[in-house]
């Protein structure tokens, strides 16, 4: 047993499945999950000191790469000054004016802990403000694990959707409507079933949390006009996009206006931090300003903010960093399409900029079943084949693949090369 096995069993007997999040545990692959002891740039070294060119990526936020210099210093320098106060400091006004500069749309900031805390504040939000209670999301999109969220199809397409999760009342999703990412005909049905019940439209505007899957030419817009047709608010949740597609995130990079966005991920700079931002008006009607109440020990701690002003700072700065990384993603796409078609191994790739991701099937991948095509069994093999070969990915099929600043010319060639290699043997 190496140290990843031996540290897995004794993590066993004292946290649920030897994690604090389930991807983690590998159940998905069928092996024992590495420990990472340390990463640099983009290498993760495990704590035998094998070394994985690393596209998790911590799932997002380390889009300059693993102990950047600029977000490390940074971080040093703030550690010195104190831990947290819970007080306001002025790393927390240059970060929001930051993001209101660099951001369409909005004009207010409110700091939370993480992504499931900013979407669940923006949903409570969205139904202050409307003082309706349905809200609408889309299969195979995740907003974080709050009560409301976790949600399965119901069996009508009109009805309210189960609870995916134990512990979750029916009664809290019964006002949670769900229609299929790219099918306006769905959500068209549900305005028209609940013209004036439903408060808010949810969508990653690039999904990525069931493997990576674009909207469609008009999707995006298309919910804009029915929102506002119908007096709804809708929400991006730009979790994992924003920062990533570009600077301005997917509202940007798509021309689509959202009410309410959300952040997470890469504004943190690797610490544990959330936003949910958007116009005055409505951002006016939290507390203390209105009677949508949110509150955080730890929001805007000053150490998270350190790290996320200064990733957030040098992104705006290195301009560079998005095409580069957004045409490294795409090599390797293509890279992957070849090695798949030379090995005759049905994969459809996704890719939009530094977000991409391998589906084991032939089909084309636009919604939560065309994903679900793909063959399970097949990408378990593939992550262990690339795992041998020093490339660390994700532990299951349904995340994205992240391309960092620091990937070089020659870890995506020796990608490229272990993907060739995995393909020929499966
Ligand atoms: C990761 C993620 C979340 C949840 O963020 P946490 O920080 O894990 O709570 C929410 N929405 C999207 C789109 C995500 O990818």
């Amino acid at each position: 047993m190496d140290k990843s096995e031996l540290l897995f069993e004794e993590a066993q007997k004292v946290m649920p499945g030897g994690v604090n999040s389930p991807v983690r545990a590998f159940r998905a692959v069928n092996m024992a999950p590495r420990f990472i002891a340390r990463a640099d740039g983009a290498y993760e070294y495990d704590e035998d000191g094998k070394k994985y060119i690393d596209y998790v990526c911590s799932w997002g936020p380390m889009i300059l790469g693993h102990n950047h210099p600029v977000i490390r210093e940074a971080v040093e320098k703030a550690v010195k000054d104190g831990l947290s106060f819970g007080a306001p400091t002025r790393r927390e006004v240059e970060i929001a004016e930051l993001m209101v500069d660099l951001v369409p749309n909005i004009q207010e900031v409110r700091m939370v802990n993480s992504g499931t805390e900013a979407v669940m504040s923006a949903i409570r939000l969205a139904r202050g403000v409307t003082g309706r209670d349905k809200i609408l999301k889309f299969h195979g999109c995740y907003h974080g694990h709050s009560d409301c969220l976790l949600v399965s199809a119901g069996s009508s397409a009109l009805a309210g959707g189960h609870p995916s999760s134990a512990g979750v009342p029916v009664d809290i999703v019964k006002h949670t409507l769900t229609a299929q990412y790219n099918d306006m005909g769905g959500v068209e049905a549900l305005f028209a079933e609940y013209p004036d019940q439903i408060a808010c439209v949810i969508v990653e505007p690039v999904a990525a949390n069931m493997g990576v899957v674009l909207p469609k030419e008009g999707f995006l817009q298309g919910l804009r006009k029915l929102c506002d047709q119908y007096g709804a608010l809708l929400i991006f949740d730009e979790v994992i996009t924003g920062f990533r597609l570009c600077l301005g995130g997917a509202q940007a990079y798509y021309g689509v206006k959202a009410d309410l966005t959300t952040f997470g991920k890469i504004i943190g700079g690797g610490m544990p931090v959330g936003a949910y931002c958007g116009s005055r008006e409505v951002m006016e009607q939290v507390a203390p300003c209105g009677p949508v109440y949110q509150a955080g020990t730890l929001s805007g701690n000053p150490v998270a903010m350190a790290a996320g002003l200064a990733q957030s700072t040098y992104l705006r700065d290195h301009p560079e960093v998005y095409t580069d990384s957004g045409e490294k993603g795409k090599w390797l796409a293509e890279a992957m399409r070849a090695a798949a078609k030379r090995h005759n191994v049905p994969v459809t790739v996704n890719q939009v900029e530094s977000l991409l991701s391998p589906f084991f099937t032939g089909q084309a991948v636009e919604d939560l079943p065309g994903a679900q095509t793909s063959d399970l069994k097949r990408y378990a093999a593939y992550f262990a084949g690339m795992l041998q070969r020093g490339v660390a990915l994700a532990p299951a099929q349904f995340e994205a693949m992240f391309v960092s600043a620091a990937h070089t010319r020659e870890q995506l060639e020796a990608t490229a090369q272990a993907a060739d290699e995995v393909f020929a043997s499966l």
